[in-house]
């Protein structure tokens, strides 16, 4: 059986203060109300992960991760954090590849691939995301864009660590925009990302890997597109710096 996961992913949201006391109402909301097997796992700004992570500690359900980080081990990078560093004050997951990063900060799939080796030499498990553009599906080549970002960003790995990740499909035409993927169309792409894994790793592999799903995910649309046989979870943008939305959608 492969893991539920909800992850909430604040972008550059919630001071320090404010991020604390976010993380805070989460984690006992999900000592209260999460039940069973799901993770739950929020991904935060650099400021607030070790601070988090110490409040996480002890509960196994929720944990830390970071929204992304250098391929470096360490030198003159002005500016940035390394994987050894991340994994120094306890964050056991990283977001790699995220739109927003390949679009606005120039991320290729051969770098992502060099940061995918370096997160997991760390011991921290990449949630890995891949999604096209508007253009890219209304010219119908959304499963061909889907299918290079994962194989030119993970394919590299050994099966034994590309069990570690966990991939998040993100449609770019839904994130923040308040337009969803159908629950078929998400299951459609869900399905073809599953099966590329199959082809690759074998039907074992893909039976265990977690695919999440993202893009103006809410407590009202969550429930038809977990319910998909291939969507294992969601990565949530907005809807996770609210406390009470977030939860309900991991519930
Ligand atoms: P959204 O963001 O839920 O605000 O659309 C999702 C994401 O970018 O991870």
């Amino acid at each position: 059986m492969r893991k539920k996961i909800v992850a909430g992913n604040w972008k550059m949201n919630k001071n320090y203060t404010d991020g604390l006391s976010l993380f805070s109402e989460v984690l006992n909301m999900v000592k209260d109300e999460v039940r069973g097997q799901q993770q739950v796992i929020v991904c935060a700004p650099f400021i607030h992960l070790h601070s988090l992570t110490a409040l996480a500690k002890g509960h196994a359900q929720l944990s830390v991760g970071a929204q992304n980080m250098h391929q470096e081990a360490s030198g003159a990078y002005t500016g940035e954090i390394s994987g050894e560093m991340l994994a120094s004050v306890g964050v056991q997951h990283v977001i790699l590849g995220h739109s927003e990063r390949r679009q606005y900060f120039g991320e290729t799939d051969a770098l992502l691939a060099k940061k995918v080796d370096a997160a997991l030499g760390n011991g921290l498990a990449p949630i890995f995301c891949i999604g096209e553009t508007l253009t890219e599906r209304e010219g119908g080549s959304h499963f061909d864009v889907v299918k290079k970002q994962l194989a030119d960003g993970t394919f590299h790995l050994s099966a034994d660590d590309f069990k570690k990740l966990v991939i998040a499909y993100e449609p770019v035409w839904a994130i923040g925009t308040g337009l969803t993927a159908t629950d078929e169309q998400a299951q459609e792409i869900h399905a073809f990302i599953r099966k590329q894994i199959a082809e690759k790793y074998g039907e074992a592999v893909a039976d265990e890997t977690s695919i999440l799903y993202g893009g103006s995910c809410n407590p009202k649309n969550a429930g038809g597109l977990f319910a998909q046989a291939d969507i294992d979870g969601g990565l949530i943008g907005g809807a996770s710096l609210k406390s009470r939305d977030f939860v309900d959608i991991a519930k």
